[in-house]
């Protein structure tokens, strides 16, 4: 799951983020509202939190923004001190939860995971099921046949990705985007790679889950018995 965290307090941001991070979650900060709102118009993120006073641009006016834009992100929103006004005007813009600071990482931890279900795809907290295979990514251990592979961070996060989009392709690009941030160097091969490596751990573990390439465009999982 990869997350865009708005917060102007740097060194909260970076605790906060060392925190989700050691959870295996990938997460792009800034610190800034108006570089905030680039950021979450890309549309690549599965969950956006957002500081509500920030420089340049609200919290809320980022969210105003999102949504109008057609970006339907969650989106959580971190109210200063008990502001009543700021939760309503927030969940009137469209913001799925919001968290008054100060929290522990415990609580925001539960909501990404409430929000993670809302959307449908989590089993048992942590575990995502597809046909005859189950992803625990934060253990990142992959089950199947009665064996158990541990995946690399960039295998599981691949996978989840795979997973989450199941009989849709999705393309080399937004692989890149989610699994190695939409600024970095990665290239198709890398991508290559971390596909061939889950497709040996995968025909191992099951005889239906098929991670198929469509040329030219990207990648699409499949269960055999459905195809
Ligand atoms: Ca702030």
């Amino acid at each position: 799951m990869r997350i865009l965290y708005v917060e102007d307090e740097k060194f909260l941001a970076q605790a906060i983020a060392q925190a989700l991070k050691r959870r295996n979650y990938a997460v792009d900060l800034e610190y800034d509202g108006l570089a905030g709102l680039d950021m979450a118009l890309l549309d690549i993120y599965d969950i956006v939190i957002l500081d509500i006073m920030l420089p340049n641009l609200s919290g809320i006016e980022i969210l105003r923004e999102m949504r109008k834009e057609g970006v339907e992100t969650p989106v959580i929103l971190l109210t200063a001190k008990s502001g009543v006004e700021d939760k309503v005007e927030g969940l009137d813009c469209g913001a799925d939860d919001y968290l008054s600071k100060p929290f522990q990482v415990e609580e925001l931890l539960a909501r990404l995971r409430a929000l993670g279900r809302r959307k449908g795809q989590l089993v048992n907290g942590s575990v995502l099921v597809f046909a005859d295979i189950e992803l625990n990514y934060n253990t990142l251990e992959l089950r199947g046949n009665g064996k158990t592979f541990h995946l690399t961070l960039k295998e599981s996060q691949l996978l989840e990705l795979l997973i989450n989009n199941k009989y849709t392709v999705i393309s080399t690009n937004t692989i890149i985007e989610k699994l190695w941030g939409w600024d970095s160097e990665a290239e198709d091969s890398h991508v290559q790679v971390h596909v061939a490596f889950l497709r040996k751990k995968l025909k191992l573990l099951s005889d239906k889950v098929k991670i198929k390439t469509t040329y030219g465009v990207g990648y699409v999982l499949q269960d055999s018995d459905d195809v």
